[in-house]
């Protein structure tokens, strides 16, 4: 759905994207990660053809972008830094104007899009007052809503929960996962490490202009081999798994034994009572902080 190859920005001296190969496959939730200044933005715009290349290719659902862009960008939902509309004019309205200004909104349908699109960021009803009177979290909803007019094939959004509250955030993301289960392929950039863990299928991670990362969440995440047991006899399970075990406090061993099954056969059997037992796996913060921080936590030792 997307493909880059050797895509490069470059502002002056700045190299704000460095040869990005990012492949985002159909039914893809594509969490792309970066902290602030590592080129999402810039990466998203290129994508999208607001911004020319310095050099590579971007093909947008198999089309060359920005060439192909006037056929490709109707089946593409797009909200980009934060939605822009005016401001004197009400949500219906400007949604209505953002529809008849693209060349295929099919204007006899459009009202019905429009109520669909309201309903489904959960602006239904929103009166007439004007943009102006939104606050953040509602001007962001409206912008997605514009995302989901021509019901696209692919969303491709930059920071879709910026500005919204917990709640805000929790529909939007309930939101994103009832389209991806209907059929949508999802690029979101975030800098928020939670929000792409609860989400996405699949994480590339930007570091200053370079990805970093491309991978499956669930590869990434996959068990480490060790097994996190909880007991309130860990004196005796040590004296039993002696040599095995790597980390221990007072209620809980980090154990080096992947089957969780037989760790807890082998407990029980001896007479330790087992409160929570589980396959240790690596948090997404971890592996962004390794990432992109690879020397620094081992120079430190
Ligand atoms: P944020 O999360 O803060 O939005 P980002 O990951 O989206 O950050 P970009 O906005 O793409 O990052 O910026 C990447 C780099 O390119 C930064 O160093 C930024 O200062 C620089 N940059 C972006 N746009 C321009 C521009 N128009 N002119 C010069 N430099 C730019």
């Amino acid at each position: 759905m997307i493909r880059t190859r050797g895509l490069t920005k470059r502002f002056g001296q700045i190299v704000a994207v460095d040869d990005l190969d990012l492949d985002v496959r159909e039914g893809d939730i594509y969490g792309f990660l970066g902290a602030n200044g590592s080129g999402k933005t810039t990466t998203v715009r290129m994508l999208l053809g607001l911004v020319l290349a310095t050099s590579g290719e971007v093909k947008l659902l198999d089309h060359p972008m920005p060439g192909s862009a006037r056929m490709v960008l109707p089946q593409v939902g797009a909200l980009v830094e934060g939605p822009a509309a005016y401001r004197n004019l009400s949500g219906r309205v400007n949604l209505a104007l953002f529809d008849a200004m693209g060349r295929d909104g099919d204007a006899s349908s459009r009202d019905q899009r429009i109520e669909e699109a309201l309903e489904q960021v959960g602006l239904a009803a929103v009166d007439k007052r004007p943009v102006r009177a939104y606050s953040l979290g509602m001007r962001q909803r409206l912008g997605l809503a514009g995302a989901l007019l021509r019901r696209p094939r692919l969303l491709i959004l930059d920071e879709p929960t910026n500005g919204l509250d917990p709640q805000g955030i929790k529909e939007i993301r309930a939101l994103l996962l009832k389209l991806h289960a209907s059929g949508t392929t999802i690029f979101l950039s975030s800098h928020l490490l939670a929000e792409v863990e609860q989400l996405c299928t699949r994480v590339g991670v930007l570091d200053q202009g370079t990805l970093v990362i491309q991978e499956d969440l669930a590869t990434l995440q996959q068990p480490t081999g060790r097994t996190l047991v909880r007991t309130p006899d860990v004196k005796l399970a040590r004296g039993l798994l002696d040599g095995q075990v790597e980390e221990h406090d007072a209620a809980s061993l980090l154990v080096r034994v992947a089957d969780p099954a037989e760790l807890n056969s082998l407990l029980v059997g001896k007479g330790v009572r087992v409160e929570e037992l589980s396959p240790e796996r690596r948090s997404l913060e971890d592996i962004v902080l390794a990432a992109t921080h690879p020397a620094s936590d081992q120079v430190a030792l």
